[in-house]
C-alpha cells in the first residue's frame, strides 16, 4: 500500500459528532462547549480586526503576548521560560504536539505513551517511522504504574509523552507522579512531551503539578497548551509550546515550513484578554459548578463513576446497565436514546473494553439537564 499510516480511519471524535447530527442526538461526545466565550474577549477581536493586525504574525507568535504566557507560567509553577527563545504560538495543541514530535522522532525512536490516550500522538510518532510503546493505565482508577514505565524504558526510549488533567479519564497527576517521572528519566537523554491543555480545570482539593515546575523535569520538556479550551473557543485552533531554548530552535525548524506563524488577530485579542488574572483564574470553579451539576443530575443513575477531578470530561462506566462492548452501547445510545458520548475502548491498548463511556460536561445547563433524562432512563 502507499498509505503511511494505513490502520488510521476517521477520528471517533469526527464519527461521532457526525452521527448525533445525523440523529439529532443530543452531543455530549467531542469535547467542546455549546455556550460563547466572553463578549469581553470578542470585542477584543474585532478591535484587533479594525487596528489593522490583518497581515501575517511573527514566526513565533506577537512578541507582547509571548512576554504575557511566560509571565503567567513563571509566576504560576516558577518557571524561568523566556519570551525571546523558549515559546511558540501554534494552530491549536495539536499542531504543537505534532511539530514537536516531528522535530525529534526518529526511525526506529521508542516513544512511550500511555493508554488511554488522546488521539493525536500515535499517528505522528508513526508517521516519523517512531514506535509507540503504549502502556495501559487500568478503569477506574487509569494510575500509572512507574515499575512498568522502568521496565519499558529502553536504550531507544526518545520520548516519554504525559497528559495531565487527562483526557478521556478525567484524572490528574499527583505529585508524588511528576517525582518519579523524574527519577526515571535523571540522566538520561530521555524528552518529555506534556501535554497540559487543562491545565485550569482542576476541581475539589486537587492541584495541577505542570512539569513546569520541576527543573529537572522542565529541562527536558515540551509543554502544551490550548486557548480553544481556556476560552471556550475550540474553533479558533489557537494554542503555544514551551521548551528550553535549543528545544525550540529544534521545533521553530519545522514550524517555519509547516505553518510559519498562525492567526494574528486572535494572539493581539487574547494578549489583551489575558491581562485580567480573573479571566482564567475562574475556570475552575466555572467547569466545577459544570461538574457538579450533571453529577447531581445523574446521581440516581445506573452510571458507576467517580468525580471527574480534572478536564471538563467525565468517565462512567455502564456495566450495571448492558454488557454490550462499549462501541455498540455508544451507538445504541445514540440512535435509540439520543445521546452521543466517547466509548473509551478507542483510546486503549489493542481496544480493551471496560465499558466505560467519557460524556463532555461543557455544555449549557438545559443541555446537561435534557442528557441526564436520558441517562436516567438507562
Ligand atoms: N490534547 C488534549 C488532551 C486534548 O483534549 C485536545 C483537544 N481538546 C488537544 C490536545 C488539542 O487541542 P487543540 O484543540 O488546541 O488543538
Ligand atoms: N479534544 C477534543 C475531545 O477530546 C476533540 C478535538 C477533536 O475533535 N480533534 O473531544
Amino acid at each position: 500500500s502507499t498509505s503511511k499510516l494505513p490502520h488510521i480511519g476517521t477520528t471517533i471524535f469526527t464519527k461521532m459528532s457526525q452521527l448525533a447530527h445525523e440523529h439529532q442526538a443530543i452531543n455530549l461526545s467531542q469535547g467542546f462547549p455549546n455556550y460563547s466565550p466572553d463578549p469581553v474577549l470578542l470585542e477584543e477581536v474585532s478591535k484587533a480586526l479594525h487596528n489593522g493586525k490583518n497581515q501575517y504574525a511573527p514566526l513565533q507568535g506577537i512578541f507582547s503576548l509571548r512576554e504575557t504566557l511566560c509571565h503567567k507560567l513563571n509566576t504560576l509553577y516558577g518557571s524561568d521560560y523566556q519570551p525571546k527563545t523558549d515559546i511558540t504560538l501554534t494552530a491549536g495543541a495539536t499542531q504543537a504536539i505534532f511539530t514537536a514530535i516531528s522535530a525529534f522522532i526518529k526511525a526506529e525512536d521508542e516513544v512511550i505513551v500511555f493508554k488511554p490516550a488522546y488521539d493525536c500522538y500515535e499517528p505522528a510518532i508513526e508517521l516519523y517511522g517512531g514506535k509507540p510503546v503504549l502502556i495501559q493505565m487500568q478503569a477506574p482508577s487509569y494510575k500509572i504504574d512507574w515499575e512498568e514505565v522502568a521496565a519499558k524504558i529502553s536504550s531507544k526510549t526518545k520520548m516519554i509523552i504525559i497528559n495531565s488533567p487527562h483526557n478521556p479519564s478525567g484524572k490528574v497527576l499527583q505529585q508524588k507522579d511528576l517525582e518519579q517521572l523524574q527519577q526515571l528519566v535523571e540522566g538520561t537523554n530521555i524528552l518529555i512531551l506534556s501535554d497540559e491543555v487543562y491545565e485550569h480545570l482542576v476541581y475539589d482539593d486537587q492541584k495541577h503539578y505542570s512539569v513546569a515546575h520541576f527543573p529537572k523535569l522542565a529541562e527536558r520538556s515540551f509543554i502544551t497548551y490550548s486557548f480553544g479550551k481556556t476560552f471556550h473557543v475550540t474553533g479558533w485552533k489557537l494554542g503555544y509550546c514551551v521548551a528550553p531554548k535549543a528545544m525550540m530552535k529544534e521545533f521553530n525548524k519545522v514550524h517555519q515550513y509547516n505553518v510559519f506563524c498562525v492567526n494574528h488577530p486572535m494572539q493581539v485579542a487574547i494578549n489583551s484578554y489575558l491581562q485580567e488574572e480573573k479571566h482564567y483564574m475562574q475556570l475552575g470553579d466555572f467547569y466545577q459548578q459544570k461538574r457538579d451539576y450533571f453529577l447531581s443530575l445523574i446521581k440516581d443513575s445506573r452510571l458507576e463513576l467517580t468525580p471527574s477531578e480534572g478536564t471538563y470530561f467525565q468517565a462512567a462506566s455502564y456495566k450495571n446497565i448492558s454488557q454490550e462492548k462499549d462501541t455498540v452501547f455508544a451507538l445504541r445510545l445514540i440512535k435509540e436514546k439520543g445521546l452521543a458520548t466517547i466509548p473509551i475502548s478507542v483510546f486503549n491498548k489493542d481496544q480493551q473494553d471496560d465499558h466505560m463511556l467519557r460524556f463532555c460536561f461543557a455544555k449549557k445547563d438545559e443541555t446537561l439537564k435534557a442528557a441526564a433524562k436520558i441517562i436516567n432512563t438507562l
